[in-house]
């Protein structure tokens, strides 16, 4: 029924979504069956969980009560998910990132990609606008055209962390975060996975009420970055509302979280049950944990971190740095400097900077050498 030109194609699928968007299609009280099975059901799955944000993007802080922000339990999520969903026979799992690191949105979606993988959850937590906090319960989104407000503004939030990432108006080709136009540019190519995108996204919701016991906000529409650049069914979950202090609460306990993991992994695993072939006894995949790892290498520029200055001279040994090695000592004008690392990539750099922070090294900084002369770090990077 929906056969169509090229010629035309764009018009018709937006008012598609449109009409979607006003029968309100995607109540998630609505049984989605998937209209549209693959052909060939795959022999191995590959499941690519995206833990939000990361680094120095803490995402949400939510009430200020707690140390910990949406980066931490969307971690933590994460990779209990991981743990669990590795465990079915010939399903692989891989993380955009494992650790407290920030792979930037582009090459979260690079990666993604170029895994194949069968699955793409974005796991996040949700902050109401303002001070009311009142708002509370777990959504989950598939890429889409929204006209409503609160929509918007969850999309608008989390496509907002680009403009943390350097370069940002040349990587994203003048995206605008805050521009309904921009996000409305996002809508392509995902049509061929909505209906797949929309079902995970019913048996996750589904699962946030029966087992997690979570106010169900639904499924829903709207245009993220990330959801629009992974060529494969692709949801953004929102466990809940870290503006809402007693769900923040359940998010932060361990509790909480494995509720949370629980109802993910009885959905994915349901998802998986019926797009793989399981009549393959045999099992095709070891356990395998990926991360992104991105690059940016600088020819000819070498990258350190700075670590202390002092007029004492110490062993380059790891005791003496806080178990970080790799250390190298410069001598200037009777002042010595130790440094972590030495690499032309930026990207690795930037990981190990953050590493030593961790470390307790609070104000190091990264620092930059052509052919064995410092030079700024703004010129290193032009
Ligand atoms: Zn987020």
């Amino acid at each position: 029924m929906y056969k169509m030109t090229k010629i035309g194609y764009m018009k018709n699928y937006f008012s598609i979504l449109l009409i979607i968007c006003v029968v309100n299609f995607l109540s998630a009280s609505e049984d989605t069956k998937t209209k549209n099975d693959p052909p060939t059901k795959k022999k191995a799955f590959v499941v690519m969980i995206d833990p939000g944000h990361g680094g120095r993007d803490t995402g949400t802080p939510g009430t200020g009560r707690y140390k910990t922000t949406e980066k931490d339990i969307a971690l933590d999520v994460s990779l209990a998910l991981g743990k669990m969903l590795k465990k079915i026979p010939n399903v692989k799992v891989i993380y955009t990132r494992t650790k407290d690191t920030y792979p930037t949105l582009q090459n979260r979606a690079i990666v993604t990609n170029k895994k194949k993988a069968d699955l793409f959850i974005s796991i996040h937590c949700n902050a109401q606008p303002g001070k009311k906090g009142t708002a509370y319960g777990s959504e989950t989104f598939v890429l889409g055209l929204s006209k409503n407000k609160a929509n918007l503004e969850v999309a608008k939030r989390e496509n907002s962390v680009i403009l943390m990432e350097d370069n940002y108006e040349e990587t994203y080709g003048g995206f605008d975060p805050s521009s309904p136009e921009s996000l409305i540019s996002l809508i392509i190519m995902q049509e061929e996975y909505l209906d797949q995108s929309i079902e995970i996204a019913s048996y996750i919701q589904k699962e946030f009420k029966t087992t997690g016991k979570r106010k169900d906000r639904g499924v829903k529409q709207a245009g993220f970055w990330v959801l629009s650049k992974t060529y494969m069914p692709s949801v953004l979950v929102e466990l809940g509302f870290l503006t809402h202090k007693k769900e923040e609460d359940f998010l932060n306990s361990k509790k909480g979280k494995s509720v949370m993991t629980k109802s993910l992994y009885n959905a994915v695993k349901k998802y998986i049950s019926l797009h793989m072939d399981t009549s393959n006894e045999e099992e095709i995949t070891e356990e395998e944990t990926e991360e992104v790892k991105t690059s940016k290498v600088y020819k000819g520029i070498t990258f350190k971190v700075q670590l202390a200055a002092s007029s004492k001279k110490m062993a380059t040994k790891s005791y003496n740095f806080k178990g970080l090695d790799q250390i190298s000592r410069e001598k200037v004008n009777k002042i010595y400097r130790y440094f972590y690392g030495k690499t032309s990539d930026y990207e690795e750099i930037k990981r190990m900077k953050e590493e030593a922070v961790r470390k307790g090294y609070k104000d190091c900084y990264i620092v930059a050498y052509k052919k064995g002369t410092k030079i700024s770090l703004a010129e290193a990077l032009k």
